[in-house]
């Protein structure tokens, strides 16, 4: 191991002697300052951030954890919580002089408990192997999304993750039954209780779920399973306009409503993105349509197949949509899954694409849609929207790809012109400016131009509380 001296945001130096301080707590092995070995951590997925940090401590117990946090505390040292660096707003991402502490080495299931429905998984567990371990149990975690092989359960709690199965079992918050915390002063809050009912006062879970990191380290969490659907059926639709796809939607509600499981909106736009660039993604219809709808339902009794069918004939006959085909097989299921799962990694091959993961009200997703597509437009003559996301949760990922032949950094630098246009629409239509990734560094300078004063006045007074130094991931949030 080498020991060089950084120079922190504060100014203050992280010394030598003091980075030995940590090594002695993970030992050697684990605390990473070699750049070429740290680059993984200090790169995220977009490429729109670099970090730079004096170590990467890896700890292998959560004794370990607390130590480092008592230690950081002590010394003033920020330090910034890492899971599976799948995050895409930054917020794992360390400034200079911020430690990175990857919490990827605490990866045990500690106990799937299939009577109670519970499972309790290190915060460092892959969010696929959690998945898995539920399923050798005969038993469902139902969260899932495209980062599922890499993003890590601490991650999922620290950003409250949505994903495709939103609609039918809620965010990561509800999800969540307890928590194990390491506090910033290195105490540790044992909260991994399994009830489903437990009124003893303040709900302290929820202020760390979503917390992006910034009042504590999660180390585990109890979760919640359900029952293992034995029915699942899939459609991939063509339609004209994000208003018919609502309009199926409100229909599926009335014919098939409680086996909804995912409504996934599409547009063309990104739909080619996927079949031109994505490895092994083939067009499920015939022919092209404005916009997609992959549509799930699920159940444990059988029968689904007709109610699907019956659904989508309907909405033909109501002329609200074009063309449809069922999944014959599960290969069939994962090959429509496979082009609605990449959609987003597929839009850097189109040059610049300028992001924002926004949510109304579900009836006002086309109108969103339409008068965002507007702005962008005029603002950059040529800008191609290829927005998709979760219809049934109003989120869209409203993403636009630079003009065809445009230059990307000149593009990339009207960010924060474009994201103004596109906030100003969804706040006249009482939305949210960050759906389901956080806020993190990309998003911190907008909070308080959308946050109510009050709402920013008891968050700023939580992290103080529980962070009265301030060395849990400065500077991301708030
Ligand atoms: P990281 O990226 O490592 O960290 C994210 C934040 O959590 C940081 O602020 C970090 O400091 C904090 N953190 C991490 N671990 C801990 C811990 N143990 N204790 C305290 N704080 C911690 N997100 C969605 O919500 N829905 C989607 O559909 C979705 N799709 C995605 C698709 C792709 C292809 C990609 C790349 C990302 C997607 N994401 C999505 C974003 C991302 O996967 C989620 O935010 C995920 O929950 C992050 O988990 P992670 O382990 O990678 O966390
Ligand atoms: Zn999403």
């Amino acid at each position: 191991m080498s020991s060089p001296s950084v120079t922190n945001k504060q100014g203050r130096e992280v010394d030598a002697s003091l980075l030995d301080r940590f090594a002695a707590i993970v030992g050697n092995k684990y605390l990473i300052t070699d750049p070429a070995e740290q680059e993984p951590y200090l790169i995220e997925p977009r490429g729109l951030y670099h970090g730079q940090t004096p170590a990467v401590l890896r700890p292998g117990t959560v004794t370990e954890v607390a130590a480092i946090l008592k230690l950081a505390n002590e010394t003033r040292t920020p330090v910034v919580p890492q899971g599976g660096n799948t995050g895409l707003v930054a917020g794992q991402i360390p400034h200079a002089g911020d430690l990175v502490l990857s919490l990827n080495r605490l990866d045990r299931i500690r106990e799937v408990d299939a009577t109670s429905n519970t499972m309790t998984c290190d915060a460092g567990v892959i969010l696929a192997k959690a998945q898995e371990a539920a399923a050798a149990a005969e038993r469902l975690f139902p969260l899932s999304l495209a980062a599922e092989g890499s993003c890590t359960i601490g991650g999922n709690l620290a950003t409250n993750a949505g994903g495709t199965a939103v609609l039918a079992y809620g965010n990561a918050r509800d999800l969540v039954l307890g928590l194990e915390v390491v506090l910033a002063d290195g105490r540790v809050w044992n909260g991994l209780s399994k009830l489903k009912k437990d009124n003893t006062g303040y709900d302290l879970k929820n202020l760390f779920i979503g917390a992006e990191g910034t009042l504590g380290v999660i180390t585990a969490a109890v979760l919640k399973l359900y029952p293992r659907p034995r029915a699942v059926e899939t459609a991939f639709v063509g339609l004209a306009s994000p208003a018919d796809a609502l309009a199926l939607f409100s229909l599926a509600g009335e014919r098939a409503g409680g086996t909804v499981t995912s409504f996934e909106l599409m547009s063309r736009t990104s739909v080619a993105f996927a079949l031109r660039h994505g490895p092994g993604c083939r067009d499920p219809l015939g022919a092209p349509h404005p916009w997609y709808v992959l549509i799930e339902l699920s159940s444990q009794a059988a029968g689904l197949r007709g109610a699907l069918e019956d659904l989508l004939t309907a909405a033909v006959e109501q002329g609200r949509v074009a063309d449809a085909t069922i999944a014959a097989s599960l290969d069939q299921r994962k090959a429509f899954w496979h082009v609605r799962d990449m959609l987003s990694d597929v839009q850097r091959f189109e040059g610049g694409s300028i992001k924002h993961d926004v949510s109304v009200p579900v009836a006002a997703v086309p109108d969103f849609i339409a008068q965002a597509s507007a702005a962008v437009e005029t603002l950059i003559p040529g800008c191609r929207p290829a927005a998709f996301g979760h219809l049934g949760d109003g989120n869209v990922h409203f993403n636009v790809s630079q003009p065809i032949g445009a230059d990307t950094a000149p593009y990339l630098a009207r960010w924060d012109d474009m994201g103004a246009a596109v906030n100003r629409i969804v706040t006249q239509l009482h939305g949210s400016i960050s759906a389901e990734h956080g806020i993190g560094q990309l998003k911190r300078d907008l909070l308080p131009e959308v946050k109510d004063t009050v709402a920013l006045e008891l968050m700023r007074a939580v992290k103080r509380t529980l962070d009265p130094n301030g060395i849990l991931n400065p500077g991301k949030v708030l």
